[in-house]
């Protein structure tokens, strides 16, 4: 049971992200994206990488020092590097002219189409 500051924590981020869809995001993320253009998809693709490496990290220390002895505030750095992968997501679909919300939209599908089929799991592109 949350007390009711932590609730009231909870509640205030909902209202404050809830109306954040993947294009708004995408043109938020947009305004900070700050790369030589020679770089363009070649910077986001490797800071996409570095990003999920860091997510990575942070999954592995709570395996090996067990969730008990982490820092209090270890959700809140986990979920700061899946924003950062989040950035870098909406950097690389910005280089290539596409919309994140397309993309999330397509990747929906691709796994509904998936779970109807019974091929969840399994391996291939083109399951
Ligand atoms: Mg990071």
């Amino acid at each position: 049971m949350k007390n009711s500051l932590e609730q009231s924590a909870i509640n205030w981020l909902k209202e404050r992200y809830a109306m954040l869809d993947f294009n708004d995001y995408q043109k938020i993320a947009k305004t900070t994206a700050i790369y030589p253009e020679q770089y363009k998809i070649t910077y986001p693709a490797l800071g996409l990488v570095g990003e999920a490496g860091e997510v990575a990290n942070k999954v592995k220390k709570i395996v090996r020092d067990g969730e008990d002895n982490m820092p209090s505030d270890w959700k809140e750095q986990l979920a700061s590097e899946i924003g950062d992968v989040l950035w870098y997501c909406a950097a690389l679909a910005s280089d290539l002219n596409m919309s994140l919300g397309v993309i999330a939209a397509q990747n929906k599908e691709k796994l509904e189409a998936r779970l109807k089929k019974g091929t969840l799991q399994g391996s291939g592109d083109k399951r």
